[in-house]
């Protein structure tokens, strides 16, 4: 990708009433590092994230709870979905809430617009409604219930009855688009990534869709139908919503049309709301659908999928508050095949956090900068004629930039760590192998030392900039040490597809002390 164009990414809104757990912050951190990435590379960058604060289940807890659904969703907003950006160090541009007004007005708009072109209609629903899951559900989508809900048909994500409704709705038209949204998926192959999830939905949208029911009346926690005010909008169609009423939908055509259309990262069990509603949605609006769907795979916690009422949750800040947020992300990134699902241990987590980022990563700079302390008084020495291992470091890094900016722009965020992990592997090899210790002990070989430590310190350089949207932390750290002008993530000081340039440290800089960028950790959490 060439610097400058635009990239719009989101992650799904935070449902409020859930508990912040490493799901939600995986998901986040993927999107973040998306961001922070093509932010560095000089593109256009938008990242949004936000809060879905709507519907029926949110309505009983603020009861349950004694307030008021907005004193409610305006206390978990503060006091756990904001606090849990600041804990993995997400550096979004907006932050939507769907009772923001910016939202709600929109969101009428664009069913008044579907309204308008008669997409939407009155009939009659009955079926069943998990009110867990928000969604209408099928006979297929249930399950026998087992203990006290034994001889009753039962949600199979929450394992609790479904309410049977009977109401007077609207419902949008969303057969009509059965036949426009496979024409779309033929024709633009990566609209739903990765193929395994691309599969799925054309399968299941090849057996015909059916109208979606996009209206409910039996309670008024939600955004009003602007034609019928006893009714509220259905929460997923008002939640998908805010990807665009966000970008400027109905108010701010310009900003619209310079973000739209978005790439949304999102967990694969809510992949058919995105790949599938959505785009329904955004045709019948006349709305460019979005450039691309991408369905990430489950954390498994001990082979559970990661779910509160799994009670598997782990609190971010449960991993944060020992390991710190660079190696939570680090972690995520580079151990799971992004896509793919994944399997979280504390032990697996401890022993990388030891064996790369410690042992690996900042044990390379530490020493790296503290020879350049020890032989040249802290000043980054000129390298004299470069040998083909010289050489070897420069190719290596050169190649890395090229593989991990390709690896991000297919999403694979995990390939995009090997890449420049390679970096890392070569400069520790490189350093074994020219013994700079040795040749500090022979006089003769002065202009051989500044060689291999001018070698070393570019490509320190080069992996301070790369891993900068992994580990925003430690490489500020390393990049303040290493002593170059501007601010590491600004993009005149480095422009991260330029990183295997050479020579950008100038000769005579003077590095600083590094603190050990990944101390280690007495007792590992349990
Ligand atoms: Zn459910």
């Amino acid at each position: 990708m060439s610097a400058g164009k635009s990239f719009y990414v989101t992650t799904p809104i935070f449902y409020v009433n859930d508990v912040p757990h490493i799901g939600h912050a995986y998901t986040e951190v993927a999107a973040d590092v998306l961001a922070r990435w093509h932010r560095q590379a000089g593109d256009r960058t938008w990242m949004l994230t936000g809060t879905d604060e709507h519907g029926e289940k949110i309505l009983r807890t603020a009861t349950a709870n004694g307030a008021t659904p907005q004193e409610w969703v305006d206390r978990l907003v503060e006091s756990a979905w904001k606090p849990l950006l600041d804990t993995i160090d997400i550096s979004n541009d907006d932050f939507i809430r769907t009772t923001d007004a910016r939202h709600e007005d929109n969101v009428k708009k664009f069913l008044q617009n579907l309204y308008d072109a008669g997409f939407i209609y009155t009939g009659e629903y009955e079926g069943s409604y998990c009110v867990g899951c928000e969604e209408y559900k099928q006979d297929s989508d249930l399950v026998d219930g087992t203990g006290e809900f034994a001889g009753e048909k039962v949600c199979a994500i929450h394992s609790k009855p479904v309410e049977n409704l009977h109401e007077k709705n609207y419902f949008f038209r969303m057969s009509d688009f059965t036949q426009p949204l496979l024409d779309m998926y033929e024709a633009n192959p990566n609209f739903v990534q990765p193929e395994s999830a691309r599969n799925e939905v054309v399968q299941f949208v090849k057996q015909g869709l059916n109208d979606l029911s996009i209206s409910r009346s039996s309670f008024d926690w939600g955004i009003k139908l602007p034609w019928d005010e006893s009714h509220v909008v259905y929460v997923w169609f008002d939640a998908l919503l805010n990807y665009i009423t966000a970008a400027g939908y109905g108010y701010d055509e310009e900003k619209l049309a310079s973000l739209w259309p978005a790439t949304h990262i999102v967990g694969k069990d809510i992949l058919r709301f995105h790949a599938v509603i959505w785009p329904a949605m955004l045709m019948a609006a006349g709305v460019e659908v979005p450039h691309q769907v991408y369905g990430h795979g489950w954390l498994l916690v001990g082979g559970e999928k990661m779910s509160k009422s799994k009670l598997t949750g782990i609190a971010p800040n449960d991993i944060t508050d020992t390991f710190g947020s660079d190696a939570f992300r680090y972690y995520f990134m580079s151990a799971i095949s992004f896509g793919q699902d994944g399997s979280f241990s504390w032990e697996d987590l401890s022993a990388r956090y030891q064996a790369e980022l410690a042992n690996g990563f900042g044990n390379l700079a530490s020493r790296t900068l503290a020879m350049v302390s020890r032989y040249f008084d802290g000043v980054v020495p000129a390298a004299g004629e470069l040998t083909p291992s010289d050489k070897a470091i420069v190719d290596v890094v050169a190649a890395s930039v090229a593989e991990a900016d390709a690896a991000i722009e297919r999403l694979a965020i995990h390939e995009a760590v090997t890449s420049i992990w390679a970096i890392v592997d070569a400069l520790n090899g490189y350093i074994t192998e020219q013994e700079p210790w040795a040749l500090a002990k022979d006089p003769a070989q002065a202009e051989r030392l500044a060689t291999v430590l001018n070698t070393a310190t570019e490509g320190l350089r080069a992996l301070a900039v790369l891993l900068s949207p992994f580990m925003p932390q430690a490489t500020h750290k390393l990049w303040d040490a290493l002593g170059v002008e501007g601010s590491l993530g600004a993009l005149t000081a480095q422009p991260i597809r330029e990183a295997g340039s050479w020579n950008q440290i100038p000769v005579g800089t003077s590095v600083g002390t590094l603190e050990a960028l990944f101390p280690r950790i007495e007792s590992a959490a349990e």
